[in-house]
Parts: structure tokens; sequence; C-alpha cells
């Protein structure tokens, strides 16, 4: 009888981890794994994003989703390459399917937004081969989600706090997301952002292009 070990297949995912990693450093790209639950706002933020960033840095996108090709409408009518990855069930992307998804798009840009399954839980247990984990969490959400979710805050790279535009229409400061955000996400840059009005999005922007510079600006292996 032949015997597959759970511990056996986290290597072989780790390993396709890896080898999407390297893919990224051959080609100077910077990926960014987008996570979040579903509605904070993924999509409208890429939305605000790409046509910023895409002009200078040349932008891909893989989009994953349940079903549907909704959001990869939305990043396609930007002009943006994208490619929908519908996981059927699935409630989180794992490497083997990014790696697929990275076939489809096209060479030269420097930036790659992997926008994962709406979801606080999985999506942070499993390494894609990004660079930057970003945590998308909206002020709707309400400021006790990142003590009930803390592996996702506390390995975000940065934390784009969502719709802050509507925080005058909640009973609910701006403070206290701040103040939980200091205590579960200690390492994450922590961006206020509204999609709608644009509220802090250069500096969202301005976060992204320095991660490029630090990644690049070292030769491999000593950055
Ligand atoms: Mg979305
Ligand atoms: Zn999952």
């Amino acid at each position: 009888m032949k015997v597959i070990l759970a511990r056996d297949l986290q290597a072989a995912s780790e390993r396709v981890a890896e080898a999407n990693r390297n893919r990224f450093r051959q080609h100077g790209v910077l990926a960014i794994n987008l996570m979040g639950s579903p509605g904070a706002g993924k999509t409208a933020l890429l939305e605000a994003t790409l046509p910023r960033l895409h002009p200078r840095y040349g932008c891909t996108v893989v989009e994953g989703d349940i079903a549907t090709t909704r959001d990869g409408e939305r990043i396609a009518a930007l002009g943006v390459p994208v490619v929908q990855l519908n996981t059927g069930g699935a409630c989180h992307l794992d490497p083997a399917m990014v790696a697929r998804a990275l076939e489809e798009l096209p060479g030269g840009g420097r930036l790659l937004f992997v926008e994962n399954v709406g979801n606080l839980v999985c999506p942070a247990e499993v390494d894609i081969g990004t660079d930057r984990t970003v945590v998308v969490f909206s002020v709707t959400e309400g400021p006790d989600k990142p003590e009930k979710y803390p592996l996702a805050f506390s390995r975000a790279d940065a934390v784009v706090l969502s719709k802050v535009d509507l925080l005058p229409h909640l009973d609910l400061r701006r403070e206290d997301f701040l103040d939980v955000l200091g205590r579960c996400a200690p390492a994450a840059a922590v961006f206020p952002v509204s999609a709608r009005t644009g509220e802090g999005v250069d500096a969202w922007c301005a976060w992204i292009e320095a991660q490029v510079t630090n990644q690049y600006s070292h030769p491999p292996g000593e950055g």
C-alpha cells in the first residue's frame, strides 16, 4: 500500500512556492499577495492602484476567486494583463495555481499582484511564493478582527485599512483600528485608504514603489 504523508505534500508545496519566488527574482518582479475578507475592498484597491503604477512599472494581476470572472473583468477593463483563477471551492490559492497563472501572463512587468480568495484564515497559512503580504481590512469589519484572526495580521508587511470614508457613518473611531493594528500587526506599515475618494492612495503606492526599490537595490543574496 502506498502511503502519502501530509508533510510530504507540504514539502512539495513549499518547493513550488520557492520556484515561484525564484522566477520573480530572475525576472525582476516584486510579487504582492493581497488577502482579506470577502468584501474588504481588495479589487477596489487594485482599481485605485493600477492606474497609478501600471504606466511606470508594468503590472500584472492574478485574481483568485471560488467562482466567476467578475474581478478579472474589472482588472482587464483597466488594460492590465490578468489571469482569473477559479478554485471551484477551495478557500485559498496554492503555489501551483499561481505557477500555472504565471504561464499565461506576459513578461516585462515589474509588479505582480495576486488577489487571494476572500478569506482571513488559510491564505495566511499558505506560502505561494510572493515577496510581500498585504492585508486589506475594511473599517466595516470592526476593530476586533485583528485579534480574532491573528495569523494574517501578524504576518502582514502592510495593512490597508480600507473604506475609511465610511467612518463618519459608524460608531467606530480610526484610533481604535490603529491601536489594534499596532498590537496585532506590529511589523506592518498601516495605510488608511479610501479607494472611493482617493484618500491615502498616494502613501500606499509610495510604499509599493519603495518595496520594488528595496527588493532590487541589492545584488541577489545580499538583500
Ligand atoms: Mg475581489
Ligand atoms: Zn483555504
